[in-house]
């Protein structure tokens, strides 16, 4: 027995094999690509779940603009002078931890939208990763793969949902949580309305960056692991690592695009990562479909 592996006897890779060898001996294997296409990543998706992040913080510039701007002179005044801040720090600190809490409270209905949003995106990022693996395959062997793992992609899915609708609630608590200490510290050193405002609206250009490296490698994740969960369901063991093949991959990437890697152990130079799960990565796991070919040529 050349395969060692049992996991290679899958229902879904028997049944494709046999639709495989049917439609061979019906039409022979004229017109198919020997390779498998490109796969798309799940782009339409990392720009909603940025989306997402940016209604959320849209939602908190609104509230804090429309509930602490209004009060920051009020609470200066209270704060007094910088000499005699630090003796009434406790009346201005109580004021502005209230006004807070009242943001983070008004916020609710939006983070929970936000949640329902990002189920569905999770749903999406899955069935375009397997929609897309459904594509490699029929590419090179003609015929569509079923997948019968379902509850193991399921629960994959749940947890990504769980985890990212949690990512949200963090999300919103430390942002207005940073907001606050910004707005204390400001106090706290004497500065003006003026440079209190400032100092919260440089924030959220902080917050803009890391929604979409946040984004991008959420997405990304969820993508590689239904991939390599589809693919092992069909028996196969290998992918062919492939960059965007343009100037922003990084060099430890590009190093490696082109070669063939085990999904049971991942490049050294990506710590074990698969393509699209490292941070901001925009890599793709090609298909090794020797494997099925050989089989579907075999007896
Ligand atoms: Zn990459």
């Amino acid at each position: 027995m050349r395969h060692k592996n049992d996991d290679r006897n899958t229902n879904a890779r028997r049944e494709l094999i046999r639709r495989a060898k049917q439609r061979k001996e019906r039409s022979g294997r004229r017109g198919l690509r020997k390779t498998p296409p490109r796969p798309r990543r799940p782009e339409q998706e990392i720009r909603e779940y940025r989306a997402i992040l940016r209604d959320v913080r849209r939602a908190m510039e609104r509230e804090i603009r429309d509930r602490i701007f209004p009060e920051v002179d009020g609470i200066l005044e209270e704060a007094g002078t910088r000499e005699d801040s630090e003796r009434r720090e406790d009346g201005w600190s109580d004021t502005i931890r209230d006004l807070f809490v009242s943001t983070r409270l008004a916020l609710s209905e939006t983070e929970n939208k936000a949640k329902e949003k990002m189920s569905v995106i999770g749903d999406r990022v899955g069935s375009r990763a397997t929609s897309e693996q459904v594509k490699q395959i029929r590419a090179v062997l003609g015929v569509e793969p079923d997948f019968y793992n379902e509850e193991k992609v399921r629960e994959q899915l749940n947890d990504w949902k769980e985890r990212n609708g949690a990512f949200i609630t963090r999300f919103a608590d430390e942002e207005i949580e940073a907001a606050q200490d910004a707005v204390s510290r400001a106090i706290r050193s004497g500065r003006s309305s003026k440079e209190v405002q400032k100092e919260l609206r440089k924030r959220f250009g902080i917050s803009d960056r890391r929604a979409e490296r946040i984004a991008r490698t959420e997405c990304g994740q969820l993508n590689a692991q239904i991939t390599r969960e589809r693919q092992r369901e069909l028996g196969v063991e290998k992918y062919r690592w492939r960059t965007s093949a343009d100037e922003r991959v990084r060099d430890a990437h590009e190093a490696i695009n082109g070669q063939i890697f085990s999904w049971n152990e991942g490049p050294a130079l990506t710590n074990g990562q698969h393509p699209g799960e490292p941070i901001n990565c925009r890599c793709v796991a090609i298909t090794m479909v020797d494997d099925l070919l050989e089989e579907l040529e075999s007896e």
